[in-house]
């Protein structure tokens, strides 16, 4: 069976590939993709990959993922290839980059963070430094690695 016939090709929407093994459903949370809307979702895991030893690939029907919504995943996959198919064709290619700020992707670690409060705020996590990334949480101030928020 090739790695082309493991998830069938779909005719429109959004393909995420080379997704860290593993983060696939990170993947999906971090882009609020809860299978509720209806659209379908193909989640792949531990498919074997060239680049990477092996990847996940998730795959969005009838949905283009705009860069702000994939962005929001350049933590948690940093590799992660997006593709914008119609017509069964790639019609847009892009990676992910990190965005200067992730709005409600990531709690803050720190217990005492009034963003962890039971206060009706966002959790804000400013990127102060995208290579090698390093965030801050806007409430608290602390210093996050990537480590720390995945
Ligand atoms: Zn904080």
């Amino acid at each position: 069976m090739s790695k082309e016939q493991l998830v069938r090709k779909i005719k429109e929407g959004t393909v995420l590939d080379h997704v860290e093994q593993g983060r696939a459903l990170q993947v999906l949370q971090a882009l609020n993709i809860d299978g509720k809307n209806g659209n379908i979702v193909t989640v792949a895991m531990n498919v074997s990959s060239k680049k990477l030893r092996k990847k996940d690939i998730i795959k969005i029907e009838n949905r283009f993922l705009k860069p702000e919504e994939t962005n929001r995943i350049a933590l948690i996959a940093p590799r992660a290839t997006v593709n914008l198919i119609r017509d069964y064709q790639v019609f847009e290619k892009r990676k992910v980059e990190i965005p200067d700020t992730f709005v409600n992707v990531f709690k803050c670690p720190n217990p005492t963070c009034i963003s962890n409060s039971n206060e009706p705020v966002s959790y804000i996590i400013d990127a102060v430094r995208k290579n090698p990334p390093l965030l801050r949480c806007r409430y608290c101030g602390r210093l996050l690695s990537p480590n720390e928020l995945i």
